[in-house]
């Protein structure tokens, strides 16, 4: 085994992180994590998860294009309401005003 960065292979002194998403391995100085950290996260039974830098890129990216469709979403959801508000707006208006006028 050995880091998939820096390719230093895992030793007594030398620790590897196994990336969550890519199950790549990562040591010490690539993965940013403590020896204290990479040591949790070679336990079976754990509550948090490592994801190296690629996959948390790939992550972003992800994010971002949901947003987006999203984003385009909610665009087109405004303007079918602001269209319906031009057309119900001035209606309204002159309903009020008729009964203004005729009370
Ligand atoms: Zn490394
Ligand atoms: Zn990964």
């Amino acid at each position: 085994m050995a880091c998939t960065r820096c390719n230093i292979p895992s030793g007594r002194l030398k620790k590897l992180a196994s990336c969550d998403g890519c199950r790549k391995k990562y040591c010490e100085g690539c993965s940013g994590l403590s020896m204290e950290e990479i040591t949790y996260m070679q336990q079976d039974k754990r509550n948090l998860k490592y994801h190296c830098g690629d996959c948390l890129e790939f992550d972003t990216m992800r994010l971002l294009k949901t947003v987006t469709y999203d984003k385009d979403k909610i665009i087109n959801m405004m303007d079918e309401n602001i269209k319906k508000l031009n057309k119900d707006l001035p209606g309204d208006i002159e309903r009020k005003n008729a009964k203004i006028t005729s009370s």
